[in-house]
């Protein structure tokens, strides 16, 4: 047979030179043979790691077999070797453990996906996009493909610009998703939309994020929410069953309200349980300030059960307390109670109650002997959001995690509109075309907080894979909307006048959503971060490495787009 590929590497044993032949399927032993053919073998002891080479030669039994890879029972005896190219000897070892930094391997970026661990996760991305492709194909969906140069889009993050230089001082926007285009593919009468698509949004770069990354971007006509939740719950059950032989069996469904209220977050991990407990109704009386000042103004007491924790060391209760105090979370402190395996209770609050005061809390959480309660009490919105990420926090420090199984659910009822904390504006909850539930409209004047929208998520493992919502297609409720949002008709015409005009003529009812794709691969995949399933991505500060971008540009192409830059 003939073979090309790369050389991992090689050994000289004896009269003997093995090399390690790398391509995109796997690695195969080759054997060169000094003693039957010496000019052979020669040639092969000078080859470099990362030669190209083709071979001609025998498959044969192996002598001492490997079992660890699937080629390990053979090799191939050479009889003709071409060096196709020769290598540098590379910046890191091209092997799935290696030793070069992210950022070298980010600049060598051909190099890294070299290593079998980047190939096998693109590869498996590709088998993803396959999958999905053949379901929705298979459901009728038809690939529509949509315009990269547009105008702005509603998803509320900064826009990439791209200055025009036939119109200078006019810009097209990159699309933040195709959210129009879909909805206008839909009043065209596409019915069910799909496209494997790239979106940018010109974020700051926190946490996991791309600039640019890919969603599967999905929309039908003529349905209901149900639709949507049987048509992508269905989805996902196809990818896991193809990709991972695995039976996500029916996706459970929690309310957007209930998921805050019990996990503190509107995508809980349900990998495990640990609900968050209120305590308002339950407390017993007490001249605890901490907790009456918190229930006199109208705050919440709630907390967590970390079951057998109750041996908790003081270092490791510090390290909890100065975990909700960092200044994201913002809270004071945690009280504990210790439900020790003796049978005694002790508390941080021990002055304040008894202990039958404390069997009392302790019963609102069920509480066992070994049990440890760690309650917080300041705001609503504080307490929730601390005490969902501590729940993650425990379920890190004990384990709590079975990593063999998948939580992926939906999250549904989501509010239409949001406060800004700071300003105290009503802002949209996901976009704007998002469709109220029709039996909150009586709230939409005088409570529009109250306002439910058919938007839903889906949560995978404690991460967001998809949104998506039924739209808005009668002109009057986009318009309530529109005006809830304080957008007068001038900026609502300047910003969505051409989707307006298209609702004149006949929109459909519709809705839709969006898969991100590559946190999708990422937990399918199991990687840490979304650049280990990205062929060429950027760093957390946004920058491509190994093309060395952005950088400036030649000062006739800024004339030519008539834009100079300011010092
Ligand atoms: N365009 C939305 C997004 O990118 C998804 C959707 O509503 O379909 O989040």
């Amino acid at each position: 047979m003939t073979l090309s590929g790369w050389v991992q590497k090689s050994r000289v044993l004896g009269g003997m030179t093995f090399v390690d032949l790398r391509d995109r399927y796997g690695l195969t032993q080759l054997a060169f043979n000094m003693e039957t053919n010496a000019e052979l073998c020669a040639a092969a002891n000078q080859l470099g790691r990362e030669y190209v080479i083709q071979v001609t030669g025998n498959v044969t039994e192996r002598s001492s077999k490997n079992n660890q890879i699937p080629t390990g029972e053979i090799e191939i005896i050479v009889t003709a070797l071409t060096v196709l190219s020769e290598s540098e000897t590379p910046p890191f070892l091209i092997e799935s453990e290696t030793d070069g930094n992210e950022e070298l391997r980010l600049k060598y970026r051909y190099l890294d996906i070299r290593r079998p661990k980047l190939r096998d996760i693109l590869i498996t991305r590709a088998h993803i996009i396959r999958a999905v492709r053949s379901y929705l194909d298979g459901k009728d969906f038809i690939e529509v493909e949509t315009p990269n140069l547009i105008k702005s889009t509603p998803e509320g993050a900064r826009d990439f610009l791209v200055p025009s230089r036939l119109q200078h001082g006019s810009f097209y926007a990159l699309p933040q998703s195709p959210q129009i285009l879909k909805q206008l593919l839909m009043v065209a009468g596409m019915d069910r939309y799909y496209q494997v698509v790239k979106c940018f949004r010109d974020e700051d770069f926190r946490g996991d994020r791309q600039p640019e990354f890919t969603q599967i971007d999905c929309e039908m006509s003529f349905i209901h929410q149900e639709d949507i939740f049987e048509t992508f719950g269905g989805m996902v059950q196809h990818v896991f069953k193809k990709i991972l032989n695995y039976d996500l069996g029916e996706l459970p469904r929690i309310k957007y309200d209930d998921a805050i209220r019990l996990y503190g977050s509107d995508k809980p991990d349900l990998r495990f349980d640990c609900p968050i407990v209120e305590l308002n109704n339950h407390l017993p009386t007490s001249d605890f300030v901490v907790f009456n000042n918190a229930l006199a103004n109208g705050g919440l007491v709630a907390g967590l059960n970390a079951k057998g924790s109750a041996n908790y060391t003081r270092k490791q209760l510090d390290e909890l307390t100065e975990f909700v105090k960092v200044s994201h979370r913002g809270l004071g402190g945690l009280v504990n109670i210790r439900f020790n395996e003796d049978g005694t209770v002790k508390s941080s609050a021990d002055k304040f109650y008894t202990e039958e005061q404390l069997r009392q809390i302790g019963a609102a959480f069920g509480a066992e002997k070994g049990d440890l309660i760690l309650i917080a009490a300041d705001k609503h919105s504080k307490v929730r959001k601390s005490l969902g990420d501590l729940r993650l926090e425990l379920a890190k420090r004990n384990n709590w995690i079975d990593n063999s199984k998948w939580s992926v659910l939906w999250v549904v009822d989501f509010p239409l509109f949001e406060q800004d904390e700071e300003s105290g504006d009503i802002t949209f909850a996901h976009h704007p075309f998002c469709s109220p539930h029709p039996e909150d409209m009586i709230y939409f004047e005088n409570d529009p907080l109250k306002v439910r929208a058919q938007t839903y998520d889906m949560v995978m493992n404690g991460n967001e894979i998809l949104s998506g919502s039924i739209r808005i297609h009668q002109r009057d409720i986009q318009e309530k909307v529109f005006n809830n949002l304080g957008l007068t008709p001038e900026d609502r015409d300047k910003k969505f006048g051409f989707m307006l005009n298209a609702f004149r003529y006949g929109a459909p009812p519709h809705g839709g959503c969006a898969f991100g794709l590559d946190r999708m691969v990422m937990l399918m995949t199991g990687g840490e971060t979304i650049r280990d399933v990205i062929a060429f991505p950027k760093t957390s500060g946004g920058r491509d490495l190994m093309m060395d971008a952005p950088t400036p540009v030649d000062g006739n192409q800024l004339k030519d787009l008539g834009i100079a830059i300011r010092e």
